[in-house]
């Protein structure tokens, strides 16, 4: 037996949820990803998406795309420092940096190489590095890759940050780094306070924006544009995998900042860029969310719909403010049960499961897309007040 076979043969975690029928993951999905697909055989209602725009399936993205594809071929076959530069990258940076308000923007292979690749490019030896103890795995593994002293506050603690901030030098590079918005508890840093930290403790920030883009701001330009605070954020991450449907990602910043990543950052010279389709049918995304203001505010309507209800069937659902509803279960095997009873009823949604969240707050995420109808929430909450009511966790 090899030395990895021999070490790695009692990993027997997933195997529990398969020999108790509940394993949730890897489902194959055989339809075009909207409010309804057909997974693993079955009809369901989609609660576990992040395309919050519903753009995925959208024939003017796919035509785009397609173009795309006939014009510059299947793959870029290099990264953007050498062979992988079209035009239709830059002119997404170009659009994207008017989008947020900055001077200019380097789009990336994926969102989470946004985050482990410019961390580390910014923030070094003698530097310091502050995080949200939620923040994304992408925002950690940067944070790991650096050579900055690491640092966390508690959960938009703003007096844990200025503990954290008080004890470091004046003049050193301090960079907060927070979610705009929590991707498992749909809840919101506390940008204006962590702006008023910035100027008491002389710190830079960088917000993520995945799950902020096309969701919050004028026209979906994101948390930071929802407070009207993007002047005062430094750097603003951004994923064409949720919103604007495909895949890639972005950083926004000043010219200097930028360029030097530009020449350094280490997953954008070192990875292939995107395809020209994800890079057409991202641009196309953006061109429509500016287009057609109705799609976000539809966004708004079903999620204010959804909150209201899930409220008023007594579900436990914390401090979301965003189209992302956590249910809480406080359970692991329960979380993955209701789960799998969910899917079986017909509603798809994510476990959320440690080191995803503690394990005292183990929850389901019930996530809202511009193209469901208030017609396919009601018969999602219906199917979880059912489930939920009968494995005890609501009354
Ligand atoms: N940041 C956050 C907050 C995310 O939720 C994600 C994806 N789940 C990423 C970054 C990574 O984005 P991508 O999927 O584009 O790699």
């Amino acid at each position: 037996m090899g030395q990895l076979q021999e070490k790695y043969k009692n990993y027997r975690e997933p195997q529990r949820y398969m020999e108790a029928g509940v394993y949730p993951y890897f489902r194959e999905i055989t339809s075009k990803q909207g409010p309804e697909v057909t997974m693993g055989g079955h009809h369901v209602l989609m609660f576990g998406s992040n395309a919050y725009t519903g753009l995925t399936g959208d024939e003017r993205v796919i035509e785009a795309a397609g173009q795309a594809l006939k014009k510059y071929g299947s793959g870029c076959a290099g990264s953007r420092f050498l062979n992988g530069t079209l035009d239709l990258h830059v002119q997404l940076e170009k659009e994207l940096a008017t989008f947020v308000h900055k001077d200019d923007v380097l789009c990336f292979p994926t969102g989470f190489t946004v985050n482990s690749g410019v961390i580390p490019a910014v923030v070094g030896r003698g530097d310091y590095i502050i995080c949200d103890d939620r923040d994304h795995a992408s925002i950690v593994d940067g944070r790991r890759l650096s050579f900055a002293t690491q640092l966390r506050y508690k959960h938009n603690d703003m007096d844990d940050l200025e503990r954290v901030l008080q004890k470091l030098p004046k003049e050193a590079i301090k960079l907060i780094v927070a979610d705009g918005v929590f991707s498992m508890e749909g809840d919101l840093c506390k940008l204006p306070e962590i702006v008023e930290l910035k100027h008491k403790y002389n710190c830079s920030i960088m917000i993520d924006e995945a799950h902020g883009l096309g969701v919050f701001g004028k026209q979906g330009r994101g948390v930071c544009h929802h407070f009207g605070l993007q002047d005062e954020v430094d750097l603003i991450m951004g994923t064409f995998s949720k919103s604007l449907a495909s895949i890639g990602g972005f950083i926004a910043g000043d010219a200097d900042t930028i360029n030097y990543l530009r020449h350094t950052s280490r997953t954008y010279i070192f990875s292939a860029s995107d395809t020209p389709a994800a890079t057409a049918a991202a641009l196309k995304a953006l061109h429509i969310i500016q287009e057609e203001p109705e799609r976000i505010e539809h966004l708004w309507d079903v999620t204010n719909y959804a909150l209201k209800r899930f409220r008023e069937e007594g579900f436990e659902i914390g401090d979301t403010e965003s189209p992302i509803i956590p249910l809480y279960v406080r359970d692991i095997d329960k979380t993955f049960l209701v789960t799998h009873l969910a899917f079986e009823a017909g509603v798809f949604i994510n476990p959320v499961i440690p080191p995803a969240c503690a394990p005292q707050d183990t929850l389901v995420r019930f996530a809202l897309m511009a193209s469901h109808t208030t017609d396919h929430v009601e018969r999602g909450v219906q199917i979880l007040k059912k489930i939920f009511t009968e494995q005890g966790i609501i009354k």
